[in-house]
């Protein structure tokens, strides 16, 4: 049998919730199905955000689920210099761009009102370029800015997009074709950061050898993004599976922002591991 690896790639930027755990225990059963691997990596580039106690807290709720997975855990703070390399490479092939402006100033540039519904429209937004001079100027004054992965430059550099196709076994199954304008000239790093999570995950899942790429399909948009950078960086492309979001009594995903239940507040309420993971369909 070929080998199957897989992983769980939480962000620290809070405590996990229910739809967390949906996640990663999609992606530990399929590697026990398969007689595989699960591998737990730990997504902090964004070090204004995360914070190390949520990283215990992650590993904690998720041993009390009944997880279990290789060491050490991959932890990308520890990995900077490798994405801040490939943010370099893109850099110098031409594919990215600083980006001064603020998110309300692309919208307004978009021709979007500020409080529209779908962000994607403004997210969309390719026209970001700068004046030299201007940039220049933005520069000196130590102006904030954000590297932009440019989609013409970066369709120029490959021939095109038609080309790049990944293989999706869950959402919509079969093989897709990058159509990275849904989400446009995506942010690739910050002054402030460097190198950020779109391109962090590309690197990691190639250099932990990734074969399977399971997470929600809120994550689906991203793929044809990732799908170019992995063409840009000459990296292989796993196979994707998106699953469906678990949805609260609501009917809305659950998130960290609506501040949904956390398996902490789940476990101090008595509930069992065996009974979250029934309920959860495991
Ligand atoms: N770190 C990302 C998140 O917390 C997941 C990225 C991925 O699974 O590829 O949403």
């Amino acid at each position: 049998m070929t080998e199957f690896v897989t992983r769980f790639a939480p962000s620290p930027t809070g405590r996990l919730h229910k739809g967390h755990a949906f996640s990663a225990l999609t992606a530990w059963q399929a590697a026990r199905d398969a007689g595989g691997r699960f591998l737990l990596r730990i997504e902090d580039t964004d070090f204004t955000r995360c914070r190390p106690a949520f990283e215990a807290a992650v590993l904690e709720d998720l041993a009390w689920l009944g997880l279990d997975w290789e060491t050490p855990v991959r932890r990308q703070s520890d990995h900077r210099a490798d994405y801040d390399a490939a943010l370099e490479r893109l850099r110098a092939m031409g594919v990215l761009y600083r980006c001064f402006r603020t998110h309300k100033e692309r919208l307004a540039l978009a021709g979007v009102a500020p409080h529209a519904d779908d962000p994607a429209d403004a997210r969309a937004f390719n026209g970001g370029l700068h004046a030299p001079g201007d940039e220049a100027e933005r520069l000196e004054a130590g102006q904030a800015f954000a590297w932009r992965l440019s989609l013409d430059r970066a369709r120029d550099q490959l021939g095109g997009f038609d080309q790049l196709h990944w293989c999706e076994e869950t959402a919509d199954p079969g093989l897709h074709t990058a159509r990275p304008e849904q989400l446009g000239d995506m942010v690739m790093g910050r002054k402030d950061i460097g190198a950020g999570y779109v391109i962090a995950t590309v690197i990691d899942d190639a250099a932990q050898r990734m074969t399977h790429v399971i997470r929600g399909e809120d994550l689906i948009a991203v793929t044809s993004t990732q799908r170019v950078l992995q063409a840009l960086l000459d990296l292989p492309t796993p196979v994707y599976r998106h699953h469906p979001l678990l949805l609260g009594p609501d009917g809305k995903r659950f998130a960290k922002r609506d501040r949904a239940v956390t398996l902490a507040e789940i476990r101090a309420a008595g509930v069992s591991p065996a009974a979250l993971r029934a309920e959860l369909g495991f």
